[in-house]
């Protein structure tokens, strides 16, 4: 496949991910191997690595880049997790997770988004991913428990199964808020009881809806 945006690549991490202080190694190998630029419509190809996030089909979007690197480096992945996505979009952050543990089950609410994801995923071998179109709010229970979940939209509270469905000393990234800002928080498990958890703000965000039952109701 074409690679001739390996330069823009390089400099993304750089600038963006490592000058940013996003330390994790892994994370910032894996953005300097993933093809951003596939995952966004052939026109918007030479944005793909601005420091923005850019439109893709039905309205979503494809997050910024250190906000990508800042939620996976956050989930503290080591190689051998099972990991759960709610919001697949583009299948960009799918990849980068797919790079880092061991399997991925992602969950997409519409399906044309899912389809292409999919497509694109097999097209760079990336088969330790499965992805179910639905609503990610109940989370995946019979793969569960996940030893880290990423919720890529924003959520006007934790979703409860979410919780439940971690695995104890497992991480939880969501966005919480209002549908106009949110604050990116970062869960961690302590116990057997799902609510028994340490809560860390990372940083102010915008995301698009998370639209479920336990999420924005459309
Ligand atoms: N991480 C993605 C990427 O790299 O392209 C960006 C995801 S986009 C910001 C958020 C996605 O969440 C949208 O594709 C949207 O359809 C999806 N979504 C919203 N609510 C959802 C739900 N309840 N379950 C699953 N997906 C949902």
């Amino acid at each position: 496949m074409t690679d001739r945006f390996l330069k823009q690549r390089m400099k993304m991490v750089e600038t963006q991910i490592r000058l940013r202080g996003i330390k994790d190694q892994r994370v910032q190998k894996a953005m300097e191997k993933i093809p951003r630029h596939l995952f966004v419509n052939e026109g918007l190809h030479d944005q793909a690595y601005n420091d923005n996030p850019l439109p893709i089909e039905c309205q979503q979007t494809i997050s910024q880049p250190y906000i990508v690197a800042l939620m996976t480096e956050a989930m503290e992945l080591t190689g051998s997790e099972k990991v759960l996505e709610i919001g697949t979009g583009s299948g960009y952050q799918t990849a980068i997770l797919a790079e880092l543990a061991g399997r991925v089950f992602s969950i997409e609410r519409i399906a044309s988004l899912a389809n292409a994801a999919r497509t694109i995923l097999d097209a760079l071998g990336y088969y330790n991913v499965a992805i179910r179109v639905g609503d990610g709010t109940f989370g995946w229970r019979e793969e569960s428990p996940f030893g880290a979940i990423v919720v890529t939209a924003g959520a006007p509270k934790v979703p409860r199964p979410l919780l439940e469905q971690l695995a104890p000393g497992g991480r939880l990234v969501i966005p919480v808020g209002t549908r106009s800002s949110q604050m990116l928080l970062k869960l961690t498990r302590l116990s057997d009881e799902p609510e028994d958890v340490k809560q860390e703000r990372l940083c102010g965000c915008r995301f698009v809806d998370l639209i479920g039952e336990n999420g924005w109701k459309d």
